[in-house]
């Protein structure tokens, strides 16, 4: 029997009428001939009220614990989507994580995938059953305790379950109708992709284009999982949505894909220090220590300091706003400690990134050039640049980011699908 995975986010089950109009989605493909192993969230705002409980209860609260509440919600949504499904004389069974049994790493609210057994599910379709309901995010440890794999862990449990079980596909349905070529709410001249590969949603996730987990798009690129986005919400078929699939069922891509932005960056600049081996391993080490997400990095050029023969430069990189502080803290610290040396931390938190992204971008040349010329045309500067094979991302100011990638979007023709 080929096999689907059907995973229905938080508004896609929020009330009782949503999880009948995704029971109705499930009967659909069964009625097509697929045994259907269905993923649940919680109901949208569940998992925030549960999270908030925990926090009221006990500030400093056991990671078992708030792993047993968190992943309740879950609980109700499988058992409520199993009885909607037999409603719909569609033989379903739902499964909590220790059931199936999902086997993950003992650490707690970010727990990791060992093994998803097959057995317990495959004896189920044996007897007859046609879906299997999986309570999302979900998991149990080696020492028996329930585990959680971090907010949005179900489109992961989705494609581990999809490459598990060898799935023909895995359905994400959510509140959007597919992946865009930049955020609609920026220009309206977003368009929606029909395909796009791993490793451009991947760049695409992490840069901030929330509607995948990025854990998930890594699994399915690790496994082939060919995922599809579409919305619970309109009538779909098998053309919806957009397929993350491998570039090689991409038949002719655009040189750029999407344009990605982060909106809340800094960037910082250690002004005067020492030009010799090891001083960035002594200023990016307490960093990481710290758990500073450095992103983008520039040395500068190096010149003698004032009246001596040392040489000197300046380091830029950039981080997450909210991380400047414990940046701040942490240079401070290994400048006290004498580990490095530098006359002034430069801060500025008024930056954005903007980025463009695109498979297309290993076989062609001058996108770079064409990138900047469009950013120019529109007056904006940039501080910081950094390349990597299949993305461009520059640093500017925040007040640009909307104008930046309309321009970006437009430089590249990216509304036209031709
Ligand atoms: N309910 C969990 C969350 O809100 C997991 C998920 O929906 O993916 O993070
Ligand atoms: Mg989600």
């Amino acid at each position: 029997m080929p096999l689907l995975v059907m995973k229905f986010g938080g508004t896609s089950v929020a009330d009782l009428d949503r999880i009948r109009n995704a029971a109705r989605k499930v009967r659909a493909e069964v009625a097509r001939g697929y045994d259907v192993i269905v993923i649940v969230s919680a109901m949208s705002g569940k998992t925030n009220e549960l999270v908030g409980w925990v926090n009221e209860t006990s500030p400093l609260y056991d990671a078992r614990e708030y792993d047993a509440v968190v992943s309740s919600g879950e609980n109700v949504t499988a058992g409520l989507m199993a009885l909607t499904l037999q409603e719909m004389e569609v033989p379903a069974r739902s499964w909590q994580g220790w059931q199936v049994p999902i086997q993950t790493t003992s650490a707690h609210s970010a727990a990791r995938f060992v093994d998803i057994p097959r057995t317990n599910l495959d004896a189920k379709f044996a007897e007859g059953f046609k879906v299997a309901v999986i309570a999302g995010f979900q998991g149990v440890s080696p020492e028996a305790r329930i585990t959680t794999l971090g907010r949005g862990g179900s489109d992961t449990t989705a494609v581990a379950f999809a490459a598990a079980f060898g799935a023909e596909r895995c359905d994400i349905y959510t509140d959007v109708d597919g992946i865009y070529t930049t955020d609609p709410r920026i220009t309206s001249k977003a368009r929606k992709l029909e395909k796009i590969s791993f490793e451009e949603m991947l760049e695409l996730a992490s840069l901030g284009a929330k509607v995948l987990q990025t854990r998930s798009v890594e699994l399915a690129m690790r496994y082939k999982v060919r995922l599809r986005v579409l919305s619970s919400f309109d009538e779909t078929d098998e053309t919806s949505g957009t397929l993350v699939c491998d570039e090689d069922e991409i038949m002719e891509s655009k040189v750029v894909s999407g344009v990605a932005y982060s909106r809340e960056e800094a960037k910082l600049t250690l002004v005067t220090v020492e030009d010799k081996p090891g001083i960035a391993a002594a200023i990016f080490g307490p960093l990481a220590d710290a758990g500073v997400n450095v992103d983008m990095i520039v040395q500068n050029i190096s010149e003698k300091a004032a009246g001596t023969d040392k040489p000197v430069t300046d380091m830029t990189f950039s981080c997450p706003v909210d991380q400047v502080a414990r940046a701040r803290k942490a240079l401070e610290a290994a400048r006290d400690a004498g580990n490095i040396n530098y006359d002034m931390l430069e801060v500025d938190e008024d930056a954005a990134k903007v980025s463009v992204v695109g498979i297309g971008m290993r076989s062609h040349a001058g996108v770079a050039a064409r990138m900047f010329k469009a950013l120019a045309a529109d007056g904006v500067n940039i501080k910081v640049i950094a390349t990597s094979e299949i993305k461009i991302s520059v640093l500017i100011d925040r007040k640009y980011m909307e104008l930046a990638v309309q321009a970006l979007h437009d430089a590249f023709e990216l509304d036209n699908a031709g």
